[in-house]
């Protein structure tokens, strides 16, 4: 963006840190808490306020893997690169677990169930639990909706009609109130975060980067980029790489209903699990509309809400659903699925300017992780698996 003279005279005055991390969602916070740790001054800067973006809009599943089952994951990256990103995702919430998530009100160990709905679904299911189980995971399988998960007895709805329906089970997931541990995460990143204030430009300024802020200047030894679907429109070279998708959630009364497990069915196209105060939460249904759900508009629409609804309907076996909630959120799409970590080359940015994110719907189950294996490399520290140079060039 552009600043005008007008707000270049309003003035928080100029500060100074060794390093500025931009966006305080999960990715920018827990980058932060490793920075601080590392004993280097940090200083986060946020637009609107922590949690703003999907970090606090999500679904909450703290599940293991990524956007497709194992098999498919092997299929795509190869095997040695999918089994990373598993043991990535666990200890992404063995770390949480180590900050505290275990004592948030909403924090259930409750496990998460890859539901297939098709033969093919399922073949790949089925191979995936095998694989997952040579590769040392825990694992397992179960069949859906007859009779061997009675506690889910909304599952008589669509699933019982699907023969083939099956479901892998991670035992060890978990879920939680996302806005919860964001709000954790913020207080254990033990630095000022400065709210409300946008990143408009980040300038070469001799031997520190000129950070120019809504209301100010930071001065900073370094810069992480932690803002995942708004990569773009901050730094232009990552507007072709980083895709903005949008995800919609809509919550249901339920009273007296409970699931046993964090559902993901259907490839994760969508997605359901128990909300709080009887309520159930649904997501996804974006296939259907994969050309208009794109960019960074936060407005539910009667196409992929009603897809929604029809779905939880399908599950619950009733013909309505008592929608309390609607949302929205910007995701941040990679080409390949995967998340980016690397080094950005702006105009006299030398090393100093560096990107994480493009978590592509997983940033709950990999961003804590990954955000501080990003700062470790950027700090001279081992490459993640994730080089941001497969995609844009070193
Ligand atoms: C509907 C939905 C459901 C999801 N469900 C799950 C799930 O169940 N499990 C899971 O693992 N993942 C899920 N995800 C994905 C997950 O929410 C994201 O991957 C994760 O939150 C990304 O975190 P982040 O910190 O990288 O980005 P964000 O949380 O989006 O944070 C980026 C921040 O940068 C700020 N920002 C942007 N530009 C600027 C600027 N120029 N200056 C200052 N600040 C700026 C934004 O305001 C924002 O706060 C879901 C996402 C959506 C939308």
């Amino acid at each position: 963006m552009t600043v005008s003279i007008w707000r270049r005279s309003m003035s928080l005055g100029v500060q100074s840190c060794d390093v500025a991390v931009i966006g305080a969602g999960i990715c920018g916070l827990s980058a932060a808490a490793e920075l601080t740790r590392r004993g280097l001054r940090t200083i986060v800067i946020e637009r609107q306020s922590v949690g703003a973006g999907a970090s606090g809009r999500n679904a909450g599943f703290l599940m293991r893997g990524a956007a497709d089952n194992y098999w498919a994951a092997c299929e795509q990256y190869g095997r040695e690169l999918a089994r990373k990103v598993w043991r990535i995702s666990e200890e992404n919430l063995s770390m949480l677990r180590g900050a505290g998530l275990e004592r948030l009100a909403s924090y259930r160990a409750t496990p998460s169930c890859l539901v297939a709905l098709s033969a093919g679904e399922r073949e790949q299911l089925e191979r995936s639990e095998a694989m997952l189980r040579q590769d040392g995971f825990d694992v397992g399988v179960i069949g859906v909706g007859r009779g061997r998960t009675p506690q889910d007895s909304l599952w008589n709805g669509r699933v019982a009609k699907e023969r083939s329906a099956i479901g892998l089970v991670n035992p060890n997931d978990a879920c939680c109130n996302p806005v919860e541990l964001v709000e954790l995460l913020r207080a254990g990143c033990g630095c000022p975060i400065l709210e409300g204030q946008e990143v408009f430009e980040i300038n070469d300024a001799g031997s520190a980067l000129s950070v120019r802020i809504s209301d100010g200047v930071v001065n900073a030894g370094r810069v992480f980029i932690a803002t995942n679907a708004y990569a773009g429109t901050l730094v232009p070279e990552l507007a072709g790489i980083v895709a903005p998708r949008r995800g919609q959630m809509l919550a249901i009364r339920a009273e007296g209903r409970s699931l046993a497990m964090n559902y993901y069915a259907n490839h994760g196209s969508e997605y359901f699990r128990e909300g709080y105060e009887g309520t159930l939460v649904f997501g996804g249904c974006r296939a259907g509309f994969a050309a208009e759900e794109v960019g960074y508009e936060d407005r539910p629409t009667a196409g992929v809400q009603g897809a929604i609804e029809r779905f939880a309907c399908e599950v619950l076996g009733t013909s309505r659903a008592d929608v309390v909630a609607r949302w929205t959120g910007a995701m941040g799409f990679s080409p390949d699925g995967l998340p980016l970590v690397g080094r950005l080359a702006g105009a006299g940015w030398g090393d100093r300017v560096w990107f994480c994110g493009g978590f592509t719907g997983h940033g709950m189950s990999l961003a804590h992780r990954t955000a501080a294996m990003a700062v470790d490399e950027m700090l001279g520290g081992v490459a993640t698996p994730f080089p941001l140079a497969r995609v844009i060039g070193p």
